[in-house]
């Protein structure tokens, strides 16, 4: 799902000169169409009820007003706010800080529980778990911790569900349910930092390395289209980046926001000046086959995003990520490397870097990953055209949840 690790790419045999050219089609699933046959885009959260709203959803000073309005002084909400952002708690017992007398009020009124876990899934060697949530509403949705030497990192979701419909993407198959608040994407974080603290990852490394005791880096590649969901998406960025009591204080550049290519919305997260980490799930550097493995290329097209993403590049100094899932005779053509290297090249040097990763199955979906030799020869022609490749390793598939895996079922 996450993390880089860089794979021994060795000189792979010559490509036969011509491969097949799968298409991409869903087999068993129904495919979500509009009503003209193309594949349904979904901008707009359907119309449902909000989740209650929780301490995490404010800044400190909208924190103090809230207090004020319930009858409680402002400096309740520092208070408060290191239970949660600090010490992850929201149990009433634990906050002797406060008067006892009407403590359980204040402490339900601005902590409501947003997320229920269902189940937790564990690999077997114990460095990713997996969480199922409920929310309040009964939507289910996914997290996935993974720790790595030096540092631990959660898969977050953004939306139950997601509008986006690429065909190869199990949340893609479910379509919206609606967008998650800003609380109930941060507490997908304290949640994991409790566990963390719980030691739910299992003891500190032997080896005199360092261990993150806490939730160091954050990927937006759960469920959901973070940009489709922008508002409560700044709102989560900035609890996570704000210092305490403000947030948790992360670095921003520990925290990806991954996007299909929401080209104003790029555009307008370029000029935030939030400088977190950006990465565009390109998936294929042509039209043809973008339009139907990426539906919303059909508004923006490759060019389009690339251009945005070296807008982002530009404005705020990061190296940008471009995501490519290696789906076997459909994207992995050496053509396609070079035509991505080119259009890469082209925009400048040292603005991006390319991250492939093998294609998780999914059920319903007829295509699997890439053969070793094909993906070897993807990533040298990009190497040899002087573009940064990594492969990114899949975490977490014997629990159904790696990068594309995340279909929330019990
Ligand atoms: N909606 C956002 C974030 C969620 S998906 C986005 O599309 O970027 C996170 C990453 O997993 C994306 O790059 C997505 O294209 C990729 N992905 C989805 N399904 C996958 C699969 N079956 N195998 C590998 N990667 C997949």
């Amino acid at each position: 799902m996450l993390g880089m690790s860089d794979v021994t790419v060795t000189p792979a045999a010559p490509a036969p000169s011509s491969r097949l050219q799968v298409r991409p089609e869903v087999e068993g699933a129904q495919p979500i169409v509009a009503s003209d046959g193309r594949p349904l885009l979904q901008f707009k959260s359907p119309r449902v009820s909000q989740p209650p709203v929780h301490l995490a959803d404010f800044t400190l000073a909208e924190r103090q007003d809230r207090l004020k309005e319930l009858g409680h002084p402002g400096f309740r909400a520092k208070q408060l706010s290191m239970h949660y952002f600090s010490r992850y708690t929201t149990d009433p017992a634990a906050m002797s800080d406060l008067p006892k007398a009407g403590r359980e009020e204040l402490v339900r009124a601005m902590f409501p529980p947003l997320l229920t876990e269902v189940k937790r899934l564990t690999t077997d060697n114990g460095d990713t778990i997996k969480f199922l949530w409920r929310l309040f509403d009964g939507a289910l949705v996914e997290s996935v911790l993974m720790r790595y030497p030096g540092r631990v990192t959660l898969c977050v979701s953004s939306q139950a569900g997601c509008g986006m419909n690429c065909p190869f993407c199990a949340t893609g198959q479910a379509g919206l349910t609606r967008n998650m608040s800003t609380a109930e994407i941060v507490d997908q974080v304290v949640a994991a930092n409790r566990a963390l603290a719980e030691d739910a990852l299992g003891g500190l490394r032997t080896d005199g390395g360092h261990d993150a005791d806490r939730v160091t880096n954050i990927v937006f590649m759960g469920m959901g289209e973070p940009l489709a969901n922008y508002k409560r998406v700044m709102g989560a960025l900035h609890r996570f980046i704000d210092d305490s009591p403000e947030g948790l204080g992360m670095s921003a550049r520990n925290i990806t926001v991954s996007t299909v290519g929401l080209v104003p919305a790029i555009d307008k997260l370029a000029a935030e000046s939030l400088p977190v980490t950006f990465a565009l799930s390109l998936h294929a550097p042509d039209d043809e086959l973008r339009d139907e493995l990426i539906p919303v290329n059909t508004r923006w097209k490759v060019d389009e995003a690339l251009d945005a993403a070296y807008n982002y590049y530009r404005t705020t100094g990061r190296r940008v990520s471009i995501e490519y899932a290696l789906i076997k005779d459909m994207n992995d053509h050496a053509w396609r490397a070079d035509l991505l290297a080119k259009k890469l090249n082209q925009r400048g040097r040292g603005w991006v870097h390319v991250n492939p990763i093998p294609l998780n199955p999914t059920p319903g979906s007829i295509w699997t990953a890439s053969e070793k030799s094909v993906s070897t020869e993807f990533i040298n022609r990009l190497r040899a055209a002087g573009i940064p490749t990594t492969m990114r390793d899949t975490r977490g598939k014997e629990i159904d949840g790696a990068c594309g895996q995340l279909a929330a079922g019990e």
